[in-house]
């Protein structure tokens, strides 16, 4: 049988991210409330999340529930 090439997995934008920021963490950086001590949430425009688990915490307006 032919080796089947895989495709190179394509690194999760949200790791990017995520390191970026831990290379500048600030005190601002919320901590992720699942996840516990050392998971920060990557700040978003109107909201942070957790790269980990997916925890979303939105700031400001609070959306309606429908
Ligand atoms: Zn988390």
């Amino acid at each position: 049988m032919p080796k089947s090439k895989k495709k190179k997995k394509e690194t999760n934008k949200i790791w990017e991210l995520y390191k970026v920021e831990k290379g500048s963490l600030t005190l601002e950086n919320k901590m992720c409330p699942k996840c516990g001590a050392g998971v920060f949430l990557a700040k978003h425009d109107g909201r942070e999340s957790c790269g980990k688990c997916g925890y979303t915490e939105f700031k400001g307006k609070n959306p309606k529930k429908a």
